[in-house]
């Protein structure tokens, strides 16, 4: 396969002025869309082309990560297996400085970062890439990245869309203040892979890995039914690409589709324990299958820990093996969904299990709405597999919910939300400040008045003019909940 040297022909480039003394991470979603045709046994076909969720992060050494993924697709679906097509990316980084490529998948060539060659076995793949720009005080003026892509056979470009900025939950890259002492993390921790019997439609283990730092997780366990070697799969392209994952499976009661199901984590190592009868566990002792008091057990004994996975009973009542694994505390967590029932928040609240948002999701996240990503907010000491397993443990997560409400205990959410919002007076006006990634609603109340508000993620509203300053502002808030049908309200001092 004879490649055709990229000739520095741009298709597509963006430009973003720095912010010199950002004190967050500079946002931006960055989409780079081209089209080439292809002819192969008869069809014609299209690469497309995207360059996106760039990321500009200033490193604690005054260097700059930029990092992003090249996502190349091919339609129309099905990819005729017969065929072989070849594709090498190149990046150019127009800096004033120096920089070196961060990513096992990108060699340096003075300015270009240039990917490995890729060949096309499935519709679709991603190339993350990431390097570091030297000297990033040099970064005060504008500069480019500019993508291009080299084929074999050479095409030519067609058209190509300019990039957009964008923010929305789910998408990575937006900062969230830390909360209490805690960095704040988002994760996902019920996924399948293509190597779940049920989700031959999801991407394999390593792209599963590569799609959720795309959609903006910190940290996923992959849990296929079965078995847990999903995670050695993904283990080395979650390393590159600064995601961090536990392992995990699914697993649980007997009869796959009525018997309850558990999700197991571990920090990452194989552990010692050995999975038996997944998904098949007896209620008794004397059962054909293993006994699932001695599963349990040996999933805790091995350092890992269960979540309770789906447990939208429509009995409203739990089985005797789920009643006997609550009250000897072996569970972790919940998952929890606002359209399931409420005594399961109580409960979560009751035990100090902690609250998790998991997509459980079989297919690709394209083919679902992004809105509805669901996240498990965790509060870590330390962004590694053992902080975000302690913290699991230690009931410090809330559940950011499909249809954008925040639940957890009182304590988080009252901590997440005044280390988010701040209320200020300048100029006569009173105005209200988002600094956190969640979209929050509700009611303020000052001066003896009210007035809803709107506070869409990282943004600042007026709410109203007054002579003085007023002394105490307090907001109901009507997406922040700490149990059902409790509704979290705050009080902020007004700052001047
Ligand atoms: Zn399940
Ligand atoms: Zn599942």
């Amino acid at each position: 396969m004879v490649f055709r040297r990229p000739s520095l022909k741009r298709y597509g480039s963006y430009t973003k002025r720095l912010w010199p003394a950002a004190p967050f991470l500079l946002c931006l979603i960055v989409l780079i869309h081209a089209h080439y045709p292809v002819t192969a046994a008869g069809t014609q076909y299209e690469i497309h082309a995207y360059l996106q969720d760039m990321l500009w992060e200033n490193t604690a050494d005054g260097a700059l990560d930029v990092s992003g993924i090249l996502r190349l697709t091919l339609s129309p679906t099905p990819f005729p297996p017969s065929t072989n097509f070849g594709v090498e990316a190149s990046l150019l980084l127009r800096t004033p400085s120096s920089f070196s490529p961060l990513h096992a998948a990108w060699r340096q060539e003075k300015k270009l970062l240039l990917s490995e060659e890729v060949k096309f076995s499935t519709n679709e793949v991603l190339i993350p890439f990431r390097a570091t720009v030297l000297e990033a005080d040099d970064l005060k003026s504008q500069w480019w990245a500019t993508a291009q892509i080299a084929t074999a056979p050479p095409l030519d470009v067609v058209v190509h869309q300019p990039w957009d900025d964008s923010f929305s939950l789910g998408e990575r890259f937006i900062p969230f203040p830390e909360v209490a002492g805690y960095q704040l993390l988002r994760g996902d921790f019920h996924i399948h892979t293509n190597k779940s019997r049920d989700a031959a439609e999801a991407p394999s283990p390593e792209n599963r890995a590569i799609e959720s730092y795309q959609y903006g997780y910190d940290v996923i366990s992959l849990t296929d039914h079965f078995h847990m070697y999903a995670y050695d799969l993904a283990k080395d392209t979650a390393e590159q690409i600064g995601l961090i994952m536990l392992r995990g499976m699914e697993t649980g009661m007997v009869s796959l589709t009525g018997g309850e199901h558990f999700v197991a984590l571990w920090e990452g190592e194989m552990p010692t324990y050995q999975p038996k009868d997944e998904h098949a566990w007896s209620r008794e002792p004397s059962g054909r299958t293993a006994f699932y008091q001695n599963q349990v057990k040996g999933i805790a004994e091995s350092g890992g820990l269960l979540i309770y996975a789906h447990p939208n009973l429509g009995s409203g009542d739990f089985t005797a093996a789920v009643k006997w694994m609550l009250e000897n505390h072996y569970f972790s967590g919940i998952e929890y969904r606002g359209t399931w029932r409420n005594f399961i928040f109580d409960l979560a609240l009751e035990q100090n299990l902690s609250l998790i948002a998991s997509s459980d999701i079989h297919t690709k996240r394209a083919n679902i709405d992004p809105r509805q990503a669901p996240v498990t907010l965790i509060l870590v000491d330390k962004a590694d597999p053992a902080g975000v397993m302690e913290a699991i443990r230690e009931g410090r997560t809330m559940a950011w919910h499909n249809e954008g409400t925040l639940v957890g205990s009182e304590r988080w959410v009252k901590a997440y939300v005044e280390a988010a919002v701040e209320v200020s007076y300048e100029g006569g006006e009173i105005i209200l400040t988002n600094g956190g990634g969640l979209p929050l609603r509700g009611t303020v109340y000052y001066n003896g008045g009210s007035r809803p508000v709107i506070l869409p993620s990282l943004s600042t509203v007026v709410i109203g003019r007054a002579e003085e300053a007023p002394a105490e502002v307090e907001i109901r808030w009507a997406n922040v909940h700490y149990g059902p049908n409790r509704t979290l309200h705050t009080k902020h001092q007004v700052a001047q």
